[in-house]
């Protein structure tokens, strides 16, 4: 039987792999030998070709550079001990991916092409997924109008791609967040719950006063009243109160993180208490006050969990107790397990390629 959606496939000449220094790699600064390029037009998706890594042509006018028809996802892959590699809740993302095509008018793309995409590109670039500690796969599908002309309406064509990036563990040190007063990343009714490549954009200036001022993220809050935690930076936010493990709920403002998910799930497993509502920041500073706030941390395929030592909310610091029995040091591992095939899988999550 044909497929629906056959994919053509380009190897490279030589592989690049042995010119890359593995143990130096800046985090998505290198890409794998091949990368995925599929378009659509005519109302169709064309043939998804594999191709070697490279520069792409595209005219000033391509809609993209006026207007962001934008659209991304992160994802990863891993290689166990045994050199077999896996993917992790690869449908979830899949799903969010068309999620935001619908919210940015742009066409949703099929399973064919994502899923099987995803695995026959890390099929052929298989070397590039190192086994070890902290090590895998960045893997990144996008897609952007790219009609020429600058007429501001919808885009007639788009480009599907996906591109790979061997990654390490991802520490970047000390993290001490600002919690916003003033700017928002989302608002009601709009892109927020998207991976829509102009929240990033709109988030750059903002971050870059909380960097001036010795911190490296946002912690943003809703734009109506900035009262409720929202997201941490890039991330979802998880705060612990006494034994309580809490997180905002997502809604059109906040992005419905795969990583938040399998954190609740993971801490439902491990026994933890874990709820799913609104966290003021009042709430939070009365907590930090009385002792009882124990951690704060932001959840994220990049970088898994990513605990926060201490935070600013207008004239109010707070550092947070270090804890060498916390619990984001219970869930990175008891997700980690998962992703490497290091423990039993019991939802599911793990796709072999
Ligand atoms: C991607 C992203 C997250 C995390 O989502 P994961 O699926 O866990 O990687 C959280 N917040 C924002 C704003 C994001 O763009």
């Amino acid at each position: 039987m044909i497929p629906t959606h056959e994919i053509v496939i380009e190897k490279v000449k030589k592989s690049k792999i042995n010119t890359i220094d593995f143990d130096n790699l800046t985090f998505g600064k290198t890409f794998t030998d091949h990368m995925l390029e599929c378009t659509w037009s005519n109302g169709a998706w064309r043939t998804a070709k594999i191709k070697p890594y490279g520069p792409i042509q595209i005219e000033p006018s391509c809609k993209v550079f006026h207007y962001g028809q934008a659209i991304f996802e992160g994802m990863k892959a891993f290689k166990d001990a045994h050199g077999e590699v896996f993917l992790f809740r690869p449908e979830d993302n899949w799903l969010r991916f068309n999620e935001s095509a619908k919210r940015l008018a742009m066409p949703e793309v099929p399973k064919e092409i994502f899923i099987e995409g995803l695995k026959n590109l890390i099929n052929l670039d298989k070397e590039w997924v190192r086994y070890g500690e902290g090590l895998s796969l960045y893997l990144r599908p996008f897609m952007i109008a790219s009609e020429n002309g600058v007429a501001a309406a919808p885009s007639t064509e788009y480009k599907f791609m996906i591109i790979m990036s061997p990654a390490f563990a991802y520490y970047k040190g000390d993290v001490r967040v600002v919690i916003a007063s003033e700017f928002s990343r989302a608002a009601n009714g709009g892109v927020g719950y998207a991976k829509a490549a102009g929240n990033y954009a709109a988030s750059f200036y903002p971050n870059n006063l909380a960097i001036k001022e010795g911190y490296q993220q946002i912690i943003w809050t809703d734009a109506a009243s900035h009262e409720y935690l929202e997201e941490a930076g890039t991330m979802n936010i998880f705060v612990r109160i006494g034994d309580t493990l809490l997180t905002a709920p997502h809604n059109d403002r906040i992005l419905n993180g795969v990583t938040r998910r399998s954190v609740i799930q993971m801490a439902k497993d491990h026994g933890i208490p874990v709820e799913e509502r609104r966290v003021s920041v009042k709430e939070l500073n009365e907590a930090a006050r009385n002792g009882e706030l124990k951690e704060i941390f932001g959840s994220g395929t990049a970088a898994v969990i990513v605990p926060i030592k201490g935070y600013k909310h207008e004239e109010f610091q707070y550092e947070l107790p270090v804890d060498t029995d916390s619990y984001a040091t219970k869930l990175i591992k008891a997700l980690k397990d998962i992703q490497y095939n290091r423990a039993e899988d019991r939802h599911g999550w793990r796709v072999q390629i």
